[in-house]
């Protein structure tokens, strides 16, 4: 695994298509795109990595499946009154399907559905109680103290929520949300702003690999029925409206975020987390889905097989 990790780095390293850094939060815009990292974190929490794979970025979306596991352990089935579990086949922070749809998100992984969802898990709590959970969460299922958010790019995303914003308050006209907009809007900016870097990100998604189960530390997260859940959402709903691309070429369950980062389960076999901040046309990181797309070739650990 190692040998092939560094291989792999020197190929895309020298790769001058690169796909483009999200300018729309200009904090991200910043980044350099020459960053490539990988890591594999292998069920008794054996970490693989090469490249860039201590550099922190911003998780963005990956936070969802996160928040999603939180609500779900919050609420159970309750959470599907809020959000539903359909692929949106639309882009990230699309309004369209909200007026056809009463203002219910298809999925918890497009912009619209993590707002419903973070939404829910405030529970009448005021955000900064929220943002703790969600941080003391990630730390747990990651093992590791240090992990932050980068108030930087939350304010960032604060300052230039228009979109998200009106996905928000149209979600609230139908009488979804259940707290003030903006108060809802800065927790999901700030759980979006959470930096981990691929060694952090591969070992918090360790639970879903072994049926909720963190082998590392043999302790349960969620039950086996859940994660096999969260990992077909995943696996659907992942990519906005490059998932089914993504299940095509990589064929495993996964979650991207704008910041370039994908997190990408193989059941029974190990936790990815790769990063490279340039983006596809879809927003989704463009190296990253190549890197995944070889890994599994070499591997045979997508679902389907070889
Ligand atoms: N915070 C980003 C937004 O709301 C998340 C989008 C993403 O990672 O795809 O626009």
């Amino acid at each position: 695994m190692q040998d092939f990790l560094d291989g792999l780095v020197l190929t895309l390293s020298a790769e001058t298509a690169r796909g483009k850094v999200a300018d729309y939060i200009p904090q991200l815009a910043h980044v350099d795109p020459k960053q490539f990292g990988i890591a594999v974190c292998t069920p008794d929490g054996q970490l693989y990595s090469a490249g860039h794979a201590n550099t922190p970025f911003s998780i963005q979306s990956i936070s969802k499946v996160f928040t999603l596991t939180i609500a779900l352990g919050k609420m159970g089935d309750g959470i599907w009154k809020h959000v539903g579990r359909e692929p949106s086949g639309d882009p990230f922070n699309s309004i369209v399907q909200l007026e056809h749809e009463s203002g219910k998100p298809r999925n918890p992984f497009i912009n619209a559905g993590a707002i419903a969802v973070v939404d829910a898990i405030m529970m009448g709590h005021e955000p900064k109680e929220t943002l703790a959970e969600i941080l003391n969460f990630v730390r747990f299922i990651a093992q590791d103290n240090s992990i932050c958010f980068d108030h930087k790019v939350a304010a960032s995303e604060m300052e230039h929520r228009d979109r998200n914003a009106s996905l928000a308050h149209f979600m609230k006209a139908f009488g979804r949300l259940r707290h003030d907009v903006d108060k809802v809007l800065g927790t999901y900016f700030h759980q979006c702003a959470i930096a981990m870097n691929c060694e952090q990100l591969a070992r918090a998604g360790l639970f879903l690999v072994s049926d909720g189960i963190d082998k590392a530390t043999n302790t349960r997260v969620v039950s086996a029925q859940r994660a096999r859940r969260i990992n077909s959402l995943m696996m659907m709903c992942g990519h906005y409206d490059g998932s089914g691309e993504f299940a095509y070429r990589v064929g495993l369950p996964g979650k991207s975020g704008v910041g370039g980062g994908i997190l990408a389960i193989a059941p029974g076999k190990g936790s990815i987390a790769v990063w490279s901040p340039g983006l596809d046309a879809l927003g989704n990181s463009y190296l990253g889905t190549r890197a995944l797309e070889q890994l599994v070739q070499k591997t045979g650990w997508s679902v389907f097989g070889h």
